[in-house]
Order: structure tokens, then C-alpha cells, then sequence
């Protein structure tokens, strides 16, 4: 089946010992079955295997990542030798009857980076270099004719929770890092006025755009879910947040936890 990536996808290219939110600490790290039978003939790897998880050191770093942050693994074995999700990770994918569509998640910090930074609208293309015309609920936040502020209320049916309520919502998932409550308490205690909203919004208009096309392609037309994303970025920018900092945040919170981003799909449906 033909799988399409945005074509900012073929400039990733993770930044390992250089990356300062490492991916390979603070999660549980689940090992597919293929993978794990390939490890029980590598002693030194099977060692550190409890119940198809590595076990991670006592400060939630992989017991396979070095102090300088590059992995003993692919020093040792080879990139082939990973286990799926460390192979794959930030990727996901979307199947279609037909295609898959595909792309890196935010939680990744230099994915964040080209995702938020791309220039227009992303094109889908396979490796093959066939290409596939971006689906009409993406399309629409690229419109260059409108203010993104009026998109969002396009994409949302005209609805938006005021900041305290929407910061309350996502405050009470389930948290993975207690700094993103610390986020979210600065405006549940001091709410910010849909003008300074707007004003945030049109502010950052290229960045946030990208960050509302990706939430649309990621959940397939989520409009409303974007749209209040977008606002609660614009929010915690007006706190002096910066934003591709919060983005990547707010993607580990929300999309990283199943259980979160499902409760945030149905919240804003
Ligand atoms: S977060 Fe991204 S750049 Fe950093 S180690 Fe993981 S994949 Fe690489």
C-alpha cells in the first residue's frame, strides 16, 4: 500500500546525542514480539527486559541510552537492530482503504521544528514521488484569502470554550510532567481575553497555521479539537510561553497519552 508523507518529512533526521527532550526517558518503552525473540540471544539486552519493557534507570532514562544521550544499541547492533517503536518513533500512521498517510509527531522536538516552520502548505508524497492532493479539511487552514482566527471558527462551527474553562478541560487529563499543570494554572488563574487570543493567534499565524494543518491531518478533520488547541497555544504564548516549546509539550500531554487524546477528541468533537 502507497504511503504518503508530508515532503518536510524527508529533511527529519533525529538529533540524538544533540537533542535536549530525548524520547528515550520518561516512557514506558514496549518491545514488539519479533523484537523481543531477536533479544533473548543478546544476554546484555535480554537483561534488561522486564515484562516486553526495557527496564528504565531509576531517573526514567533508557538503560541503553549513554550519558552523552546516543544509544549503546545502534552503537553496538545497528539501527536495524532497534525494536519497532524505537525505530518509528516520532512517525505515525493513518490507514485508508487504499493508502496510508503518514508524518512526525510534535512531540519529537526537531519534528516540531520542521512542521511549525514549513513554508505553506505541505504536499503528500510517496517514495516513489507520486503525490497526493491534500485532503479538503486540511486545505482549508491554508487558505490565504482569510485570517487564520476566521478559519478556526470555520473549523470549529463557530464554537470556542473561553480560556479558563478550556485550560480547566486539559488540566484535568491525566498528566505525564507536572510543569504542563504549572502551564495550564497561569491561565486558569488569570484568564486571557479572546482579543488578546486573537491577538496571539495573528501573531504567530505561519506556526500556528502548520500546527492546526497538522492536528487536521493527523486526526483526520478534528476542526473543533484544532481550533482549541490552536487557542490554548495562543494562551499559554500570552504567558510568556515560547511556542515551539509549548507545542512539543502540549503534544507529549495530549497525543502521547491514549487515554488523553481521546478524551480531548470527544471533549471537542
Ligand atoms: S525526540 Fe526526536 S530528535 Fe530527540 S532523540 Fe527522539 S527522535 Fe531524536
Amino acid at each position: 500500500m502507497t504511503i504518503y508523507w508530508p515532503n518536510y518529512y524527508k529533511d527529519f533526521k533525529c538529533k540524538a546525542g544533540n537533542c535536549l527532550h530525548t524520547c528515550c526517558a520518561g516512557w514506558v518503552i514496549g518491545i514488539d514480539e519479533k523484537s523481543l525473540k531477536r533479544f533473548e540471544g543478546e544476554p546484555e539486552v535480554a537483561s534488561r527486559i522486564s515484562d516486553g519493557c526495557f527496564v528504565l534507570k531509576d531517573n526514567g532514562r533508557c538503560p541503553f541510552l549513554r550519558d552523552d544521550n546516543l544509544c549503546e544499541m545502534i552503537l553496538k547492533h545497528g539501527e536495524d537492530f532497534l525494536c519497532d517503536i524505537c525505530k518509528e518513533h516520532p512517525r505515525f500512521y493513518n490507514a485508508f482503504d487504499d493508502h496510508t498517510e503518514a508524518g512526525i509527531g510534535l512531540v519529537c522536538e526537531e519534528a516540531c521544528r520542521l512542521v511549525l516552520e514549513a513554508e505553506g502548505p505541505f504536499e503528500l508524497v510517496a517514495d516513489d514521488g507520486s503525490k497526493m492532493e491534500l485532503p479538503d479539511y486540511v486545505k482549508v487552514i491554508f487558505d490565504t484569502s482569510k485570517p487564520l482566527t476566521e478559519k478556526l471558527s470555520a473549523i470549529s462551527g463557530g464554537r470556542r470554550a473561553n480560556s479558563k474553562i478550556r485550560s480547566e478541560i486539559f488540566d484535568e487529563m491525566e498528566v505525564m510532567d507536572p510543569k504542563w499543570t504549572k502551564l495550564l494554572s497561569k491561565v486558569i488563574e488569570a484568564p486571557v481575553s479572546e482579543e488578546d487570543e486573537n491577538k496571539a493567534v495573528l501573531e504567530n499565524e505561519k506556526a500556528l497555521t502548520n500546527f492546526a494543518a497538522y492536528l487536521l491531518y493527523r486526526y483526520k478533520g478534528a476542526g473543533r479539537f484544532a481550533a482549541e488547541s490552536v487557542y490554548l497555544l495562543s494562551d499559554l504564548i500570552v504567558k510568556g510561553c515560547g511556542l515551539l516549546d509549548v507545542a512539543r509539550v502540549f503534544s507529549c500531554e495530549v497525543e502521547y497519552s491514549d487515554i488523553n487524546i481521546d478524551q480531548a477528541l470527544e471533549t471537542f468533537a
